[in-house]
């Protein structure tokens, strides 16, 4: 007689004890008259990596939904679900998703006032959920956990340092050449699309997550394989650097200082 494979999970590859959705569920409207929950996608979970059992769905959720540069699905849903939950939560949940919190009201030609709420996106915690979210999607298309760490670059949270942003530029640069020829995923592409690249010899890969059509988010996975200092070297040397520091790559020159 086989024995049932047993199933582990996709963040941390113990027993497996229930499934989780990459990305949250939640995410997904279903108000809007067309259906938006098409081939979502699920991996095996331990309790501790369940969204579900902590409150990180629905952080990422107010996260993303609304925000400047998201689409019509991703704005509709803010008015529905979001501001219904950001209700019930008393106003904590907007303040867990936006430190340093201000409302400014806008006012539109026609005379309709709106309301927006600016502030510091908490990104430990978003990368956090990102992190994750990059985990499930490589269970899901290698069907093993990944061994390593992965780097989050959210790049609709602009950067104001000068050399983060010419190393950020460099480094996206790098992974949408990798990603060129891989295949875009995502079967309601206006709510989640995603592309994952294949292992390098050392077992690192990147990938692009496109929430709402426009809410980019680069993806670096580091495999324990490799030596995590080599990477944040060359950066911080040129932080301690007063002259300017370059990386030249195809024609292209990226000042990271
Ligand atoms: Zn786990």
């Amino acid at each position: 007689m086989a024995n049932k494979k047993v199933e582990t999970c996709y963040a941390c590859d113990e027993v497996a004890t229930s499934r989780e959705h990459v990305p949250p569920k939640c995410l997904f409207p279903t108000e809007l008259g067309v259906n938006l929950r098409i081939g979502l996608i699920t991996v095996p979970s331990c309790d501790v990596h369940n969204g579900r059992k902590s409150d990180d769905d629905e952080f990422l959720l107010a996260s993303l939904a609304g925000i400047i540069g998201c689409n019509n699905i991703g704005m509709l849903h803010k008015f529905t679900k979001v501001d219904r939950a950001i209700r019930r939560s008393g106003g904590r949940l907007l303040g867990k998703v936006l430190k340093d919190q201000k409302i400014k009201i806008h006012e539109l030609r026609d005379g309709n006032k709106f309301s927006v709420a600016w502030g510091k996106p908490d990104l430990k915690r978003l990368h956090d959920c990102f992190s994750l979210i990059g985990k499930g999607l490589y269970k899901h298309k290698y069907g093993k956990a990944f061994d390593g760490n992965v780097i989050c670059e959210v790049l609709y949270v602009p950067t104001t340092n000068r050399g983060w942003k010419g190393y950020r530029e460099f480094a996206v640069a790098e992974m949408s050449k990798e990603l060129s020829s891989c295949k875009v995923e995502g079967e309601n592409p206006e709510v989640f699309q995603w592309v994952l690249g294949p292992e390098d010899p050392f077992g690192s890969s990147c990938a692009r997550l496109t929430f709402y059509g426009n809410l980019v988010v680069y993806l670096a996975f580091i495999s324990s394989r490799v030596n995590m200092e080599d990477f944040e070297s060359l950066f911080d040397i040129a932080q301690k650097t007063e002259k300017p520091v370059y990386i030249q790559k195809d024609g292209k020159r990226y000042r990271i200082n």
